[in-house]
């Protein structure tokens, strides 16, 4: 088991009334599954991504993340293990726009003891990997959308990690980018990297093994 949800709430109180974001989620995922996570806009699509990324905390309920019980975790730890296991590509890129395409690529390596040489190499790979070489000293704002997202991407995949989570990926991209992204999801899910991915697209959602639908921040049953 990659990790576990059990009986996941989060909500929000406002005027003293909880409004729940996510509602009794129990979500387990084995390694090496490639899941899609479909639903209408304010679902809570990017909430639990965010939440199983461990970008944002929870109300109630158990999380285990190959077996460390991440409710009861510090948040420093809990940066650990995502910057250790975790590549998250988000829907708007969230590039650092002062840092070269270069330099964004090599961050997540920042955090790991990783000497320069192997850095500047694994980095060349990445540039190499995605055709973006001739890109390495512009900054975000000096690329299209599709640029960004494959910037966002080798950046979510230079520390080799064991998950990748994407929120609607290729939701700024046109089809053949969107295309051609989970085409690499796919080879990289065959080398045995877990995703989950939220989509707003049936067809990209096809390429998932299992697909499930959230609604008002609950799984909806099928
Ligand atoms: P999705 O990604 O499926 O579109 P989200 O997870 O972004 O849905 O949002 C789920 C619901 O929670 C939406 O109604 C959104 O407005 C609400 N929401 C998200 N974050 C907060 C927050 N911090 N405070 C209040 N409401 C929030
Ligand atoms: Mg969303």
């Amino acid at each position: 088991m990659l990790l576990e949800l059990n009986h996941i709430f989060k909500w929000v109180t406002t005027g003293g009334r909880r409004i729940f974001l996510l509602k009794d989620i129990n979500f387990k995922v084995e390694e090496g599954e490639f899941i899609s996570i479909m639903g209408p806009s304010g679902s809570g699509k990017s909430t639990l991504l965010n939440v199983i990324g461990m970008l944002d905390t929870f109300n109630e309920g158990e999380y285990t993340f190959l077996d460390t019980p991440v409710h009861q975790m510090k948040e420093k730890h809990r940066a650990n293990l995502y910057k250790e296991y975790i590549g998250f590509v988000f829907q708007a890129y969230h590039l650092i726009d002062e840092l070269t395409v270069y330099e964004n690529i090599e961050t997540p390596l920042l955090y790991k003891k990783i000497k320069s040489s192997e850095r500047k190499a694994l980095v060349a790979d990445m540039l190499d990997r995605f055709n973006i070489v001739g890109k390495k000293d512009l900054f975000p704002s000096q690329l299209s959308g599709g640029q960004q997202q494959l910037v966002g991407i080798a950046r979510a995949l230079i520390g080799k990690p064991k998950l990748i989570l994407a929120d609607e990926p290729t939701g700024n991209l046109n089809s053949k980018q969107g295309e051609e992204i989970m085409e690499l999801f796919k080879e990289l899910n065959k080398d045995g990297v877990t995703i989950i991915q939220a989509t707003h697209s049936e067809t990209n959602a096809a390429y998932g093994n299992r697909i499930l639908n959230l609604l008002d921040g609950g799984w909806v049953k099928s």
